[in-house]
């Protein structure tokens, strides 16, 4: 049962925009030790984590903006939708 602090309507509650921001894409990658992790000035380019595939550039994570893409499998989206694809669930 969660209780809900005085003057802190939203304790308990997460602020998505907020984890978007402060985790890097890059810090989830190597969390989940993806394969053949490649850093440029502009962008991450991997193995995909989520289809599992096998080419080292099919995976592109924009580090400016902080989103991913894979030419293969056309997974794509921000920091939690890589972690929910990770975990396979998804966000409420
Ligand atoms: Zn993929």
């Amino acid at each position: 049962m969660h209780k809900v602090e005085e003057g802190k309507p939203d304790a308990g509650l997460v602020d998505f925009g907020a984890v978007k921001q402060a985790v890097s894409l890059e810090a989830v990658l190597c969390h989940y030790q993806v394969q053949g992790l490649r850093k440029g000035p502009h962008r991450l380019e991997s193995r995909c984590p989520i289809h599992r595939g096998q080419r080292d550039d099919s995976f592109r994570a924009s580090l400016g903006k902080n989103v991913f893409h894979c030419f293969a499998c056309h997974a794509s989206g921000d920091v939690l939708d890589l972690v929910a694809a990770m975990e396979k669930c998804r966000l409420l």
